[in-house]
């Protein structure tokens, strides 16, 4: 089995070709949870369900997000109530975060939840919320903490930000499953997701890091240059304290990861890093890495044996 610590769009590029490598039921992904929120009284977990939707066969590969070729009448006939929702919740997507609030209410873990959703969708691969807690990033902007998904979907990343928080609990412990999922591995990858705000998180569950030191892990810069592929990485970064660069990555995964890949035209130097074309602009390209990454799996099982 191989375990991924994945956000939304980075990582599950990279899934998309693993699984034609390997069978979904050899794949575990560990999901950031913390850009979760409720929304028109439903529960949306937006990694955990592009990530699911993948599996399922049924994700959008054109924005990362969604149901492919999902209607949006419920979002739609909102807006003339209340100004309506930020976030465009296709119908059957809602459908989701309906019933996964449900659960919820009826007193399951995300956990759980997750594991009802993936079963009803037919997924096979395991998909893992980080925690069963509540911890959620914020950025800091002029009038106070701003939620994510308000920074990034409703204003587009166009509010100055001067910092990047997680409020909620303080030291969220990593779920049973997902601690597992990266200790039974053959190996864990981390995607070339968010060092912020999809990787990070998941780093600061309790026992998540530990756990990594022990495992064989190799990583994926999301950035090329000083200019991630897509998404407000560097903003984030920046505002961390964090270089926005393969080499800023490199610095908060060097604990743990064995092999550290950057992009053949990244102009950042990292020491000691694998070069390897990490832009999966489509499927086969995504799988070309992923073969790439599990000889390196492979190899290194046969110098531990
Ligand atoms: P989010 O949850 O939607 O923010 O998605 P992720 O955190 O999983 O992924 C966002 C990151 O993926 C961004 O920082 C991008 O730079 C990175 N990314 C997207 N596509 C690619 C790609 O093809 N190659 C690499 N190396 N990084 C990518």
């Amino acid at each position: 089995m191989i375990s991924f610590l994945s956000g939304g769009t980075g990582t599950p590029k990279l899934l998309r070709g693993m699984r034609n490598l390997i069978n979904d039921d050899q794949i575990a992904v560990v999901v950031n949870t913390a850009e979760d929120m409720w929304i028109s009284g439903n529960y949306m977990s937006p990694d955990i369900d592009t990530v699911l939707y993948l599996f399922a066969g049924l994700l959008n590969t054109e924005t990362w997000w969604g149901i492919r070729g999902d209607t949006f009448a419920t979002h739609r006939f909102l807006d003339q109530f209340d100004g309506g929702e930020f976030v465009a919740l296709g119908d059957k997507d809602r459908a989701v975060n309906i019933a996964r609030a449900r659960m919820l209410w009826n007193g399951a873990t995300l956990t759980e939840a997750t594991a009802a959703l993936a079963k009803t969708l037919g997924v096979e691969a395991r998909v893992l919320p980080m925690t069963d807690a509540e911890v959620t990033t914020y950025v800091e902007t002029d009038s106070g903490p701003m939620h994510f998904q308000e920074y990034w979907v409703r204003y587009r990343g166009e509010v100055d930000i001067d910092g990047v928080v997680r409020l909620g609990e303080e030291h969220p412990r990593a779920t049973p499953a997902a601690i597992a999922a990266i200790k039974e591995a053959d190996a864990v990858i981390v995607g070339p997701s968010n060092p912020v705000t999809s990787i990070s998180p998941i780093l600061e569950c309790e026992g998540v890091r530990e756990a990594l030191e022990e495992q064989f892990v190799i990583a994926v810069s999301p950035f090329i240059g000083d200019r991630p592929v897509s998404g407000p990485a560097a903003a984030l970064m920046e505002a961390r304290g964090m270089e926005p660069s393969s080499a800023g990555t490199y610095a908060l995964y060097r604990d743990f990861v064995d092999v550290f890949v950057q992009d053949v035209r990244d102009a950042c130097e990292v020491p000691g890093s694998l070069r390897l074309d990490t832009l999966m602009s489509n499927e086969r390209k995504a799988e070309a890495l992923a073969w790439e990454l599990m000889a390196i799996v492979r190899s290194a099982r046969q110098k531990r044996v």
